[in-house]
């Protein structure tokens, strides 16, 4: 939907109505079409306290402190998808190394901090909508992670399927549940995860996550057995690695499965359906839907003619649809790079750098990114890939004799996969 006044006129109604019921759950009642923070100076608004959101904030600041910074997040603690594989192998005890606030970002920078759902962006007004108010903006950053395109597994039900067959692919409840159902499953039992089509959130998450799970089932319940069914052809990142990994660690244990697109599910029987005609029934299933830019991008009208995801300048990353609104991270089109966390973090660096320096008319940067990606095969054992990126044509390209693997499974790749986490966690809340 290309959001036009009427259109926003209509969100802004809809808007009202949860304005009103957030009024009653509590909290004061508000009137939807006030601002909340009415604006005195230069403003740019962040959508979004993740690996993108929470970088771009800070860059913004540490660029230019004369430009306020409003960053808004729907939950008061961000939980990180890297790592939490981790977790539901059983390596992690809980989610805490995992968890992070905003308090010390936000007083570090001098960034306020809304904690709120965006509903609706007003391009031409520049403004958004919480349901709290309205919030200006001059420039606008929109860093809203992924949703799930759900209409295309028949028999999905968004109120109960996850609780039935657990995602797991946005961090905190989900991984728990996934967790919990895994502990729970008898010895003997089957586990299927289901991988869809690229492009989706991290590419070699789903391979990271059959490792962890196998590591699982081998030393606690080693009657039991793992399916992977790959929506594509075949393991779209680090192959070998974990071909590898796998038929050292996880024979007879893990078996991976192909050109297997899930397109239907029946959480009565537990079964899920490859491509409506094979049935496959699991004990445990992880099922990870297809994917597309997160909703706000999606119902403001920032997506591109596959309706999925957001095109964007690749210098600027600002979106090719709407002047002054900025995508970056998992939403956004970036060419070569791939949906990670260490992307979104390099895109919102580029993205601020770009952005003071069109609001103070200064010169563009040639954008330059990277990108490394560990995963973890065994507790101690992990592989990596990396690439370094820039633009060429018009579109973001891997530099040349950039992209590379690990060599083998090494326990030293572990090592720095700890210390990347340790240190993007502290970049992002402090
Ligand atoms: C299992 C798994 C393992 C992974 N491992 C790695 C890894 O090892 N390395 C790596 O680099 N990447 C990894 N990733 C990928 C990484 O998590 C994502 O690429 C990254 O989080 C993308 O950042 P983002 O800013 O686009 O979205 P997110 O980090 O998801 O942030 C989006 C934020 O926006 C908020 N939000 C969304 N809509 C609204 C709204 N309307 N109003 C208010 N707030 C809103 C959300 O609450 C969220 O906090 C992994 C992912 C998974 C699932």
């Amino acid at each position: 939907m290309t959001i036009d006044r009427r259109n926003f006129l209509k969100l802004l109604g809809a808007g009202a109505g949860a304005g009103s019921l957030y009024g009653c759950a509590g909290a004061p009642a508000v009137s939807v079409v006030s601002e909340i923070l009415p604006k005195t100076g230069r403003r740019v608004v962040v959508i979004g306290g993740g690996y993108g959101g929470t970088i771009a904030a800070k860059y913004v600041r540490m660029y230019d402190r004369s430009i306020e910074v409003v960053l808004i997040e729907r939950n008061r603690q961000f939980v990180s998808c890297p790592f939490s594989n981790l977790y539901i192998g059983g390596i992690m005890k809980d989610l805490t190394p995992l968890t992070i606030g905003y308090d010390k970002l936000a007083a570090n920078h001098g960034i306020k901090m809304v904690y709120d759902e965006v509903t609706a962006i007003d391009p031409a007004a520049k403004k958004v909508v919480v349901r709290g108010g309205t919030i200006a903006y001059d420039q606008l950053i929109v860093s809203p992670g992924v949703d799930f395109r759900l209409d295309e597994i028949k028999g999905y039900d968004p109120k109960q399927t996850p609780d039935v067959m657990p995602h797991a692919w946005k961090a905190g409840e989900q991984t728990l549940l996934l967790r919990n159902q895994l502990v729970a499953m008898k010895d003997g039992g089957t586990v299927l995860i289901t991988v869809p089509l690229t492009p989706y959130r991290c590419p070699p998450g789903p391979y990271e996550r059959a490792s962890m799970i196998a590591m699982y089932l081998k030393q606690a319940k080693p009657k039991s057995k793992l399916i992977v069914l790959d929506s594509n052809p075949d393991i779209v990142s680090k192959a070998g690695l974990f071909k590898k990994g796998w038929a050292k660690h996880y024979q007879g244990i893990l078996e991976y499965r192909g050109a297997k697109k899930v397109t239907e599910v029946d959480t009565k029987s537990k079964t899920v359906l490859v491509e409506g005609l094979e049935a496959v029934t699991g004990d445990v299933i992880n099922l990870i839907p297809p994917q597309r830019a997160g909703h706000i991008a999606v119902a403001a009208g920032l997506v591109g003619p596959d309706k999925n995801w957001c095109p964007v300048n690749p210098t600027t990353f600002e979106s090719t649809i709407h002047k002054g609104i900025h995508v970056i991270g998992d939403a956004s089109i970036a060419g070569a790079m791939p949906k990670s966390g260490y992307s979104a973090n390099s895109q919102a660096k580029a993205c601020a750098l770009n952005l003071v320096a069109a609001m103070n008319g200064k010169e563009l940067t040639e954008f330059s990114g990277i990108n490394t990606c560990y995963s973890f095969i065994t507790a101690k054992e992990a592989v990596e890939v990396t690439g370094v990126y820039k633009v060429d044509k018009g579109a973001i390209v891997a530099a040349a004799g950039s992209v590379g693997v690990s060599p083998d499974l090494s326990e030293l790749e572990a090592i720095y996969a700890e210390s990347w986490l340790k240190n993007i966690l502290t970049e992002m809340s402090t």
